[in-house]
């Protein structure tokens, strides 16, 4: 066995030569940076290299360098089959099908299931992009321009701008080397966070035309008919979710996506203290503490209503919760809380 995972994963890309590696289906910025960023850096290495994202890639990110390598499916055997920033299988698609396990699983959410043989999980890293741009250099993979850029856009776009409630001293540190590699962080930042269609701020109009409130939870829907009507192409929230977000008394913001096959795609953010990542599991999804995620299989206003629903049940317990660890600590005279 090997001293530390660093060294089996260095001796697992040794002894490979082909090696597939895929992200998961809708795509943000991090799967995004680690596909490309990994994957570029072991074509560099002289491998071959497929990087595959079952939905293709999101045209914004289509100025990274290796975004023309990356396909919808997988071709031909593998020596080595590597999943990044996916906390589960089934977020890859069926990318995978032919793959009972692969051999590493990269990743920073805290649901992580560790479905890998060997598991490179960081609930406390920013990004996946992150813990890449930490562990590479000791896999004896080289951090050049273009590598370093694709990494600095998934940091970039886990921490919305480097404004999570997670980001750390190190996390700046390693976005610091990864612009001294030569990153173009305003580049980047407006690239990946800031610009966006006509049609994508037109979709922001009819979602918030349906914003809602409960106490501190706040929603908004988007449906299949606003879509059609405004011509937004993609099938996500365009990112609306971060504008509720800013509401600044609101504790958990909630987006809600009608889908064609029948779901509906629920997205929590919550600010420190609330931790919506259990809820999403229990919905059969995944996520982080602060920002979470699942698609559920129904019609949109009964989604919408179960989930806010147990969400007033999580926000009521938390603080329920809180208010017993004030009594605790009053009693121990430490009083944290208010
Ligand atoms: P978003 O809601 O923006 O899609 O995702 C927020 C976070 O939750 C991300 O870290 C994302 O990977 C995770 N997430 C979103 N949807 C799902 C899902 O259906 N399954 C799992 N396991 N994680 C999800
Ligand atoms: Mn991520």
């Amino acid at each position: 066995m090997y001293d530390s995972i660093d060294e089996a994963i260095k001796v697992k890309f040794a002894e490979s030569q082909s090696i597939l590696i895929v992200s998961h289906i809708r795509p943000d910025g991090d799967a995004v940076g680690s596909l490309l960023g990994l994957g570029l850096a072991l074509i560099h290495q002289g491998k071959a290299v497929q990087m595959v994202l079952e939905d293709g890639l999101p045209d914004k990110y289509l100025p990274l360098s290796g975004s023309d390598l990356v396909r919808r499916t997988a071709q031909g055997e593998f020596d080595m089959s590597i999943v990044v920033d996916c906390s589960d299988i089934e977020r890859t698609g069926s990318v995978l099908s032919n793959i009972s396990k692969p051999d590493l699983n990269i990743d920073h959410h805290k649901t992580n299931l560790n479905f890998a043989a060997l598991n490179l999980v960081e609930a406390d890293s920013v990004a996946t992009a992150a813990t890449l741009a930490e562990h590479m250099p000791s896999w004896g993979l080289e951090i050049d321009c273009a590598v370093a850029s694709c990494l600095l856009t998934g940091i970039i776009a886990d921490t919305i701008g480097f404004r999570t409630s997670n980001i750390s001293a190190q996390a700046l540190r390693l976005s610091a080397d990864l612009i001294d590699k030569g990153a173009d962080l305003p580049k980047l930042y407006r690239q990946t966070l800031v610009s966006r269609s006509f049609e994508a701020i037109g979709f922001w109009g009819a979602g918030l035309n349906r914003l809602g409130r409960d106490g501190a939870i706040v929603w908004a829907s988007l449906t299949l008919d606003d879509r059609r009507k405004i011509g937004y192409p993609d099938d996500d929230d365009a990112d609306l979710i971060n504008i509720l977000a800013a509401i600044g008394d609101a504790k958990i913001a909630i987006i809600f996506v009608e889908h064609e096959n029948g779901s509906v795609k629920v997205s929590w953010r919550a600010q420190a203290g609330i931790d919506v990542s259990g809820i999403a599991l229990s919905f059969g999804g995944g996520g982080h503490a602060a920002a979470a995620g699942v698609d559920i299989q129904g019609d949109l206003t009964e989604v919408r209503d179960s989930v806010i629903q147990a969400t007033k049940v999580l926000l009521a317990e938390t603080f329920a919760s809180k208010n017993n660890k004030i009594l605790v600590e009053e009693e121990k005279g430490e009083h944290k809380y208010g």
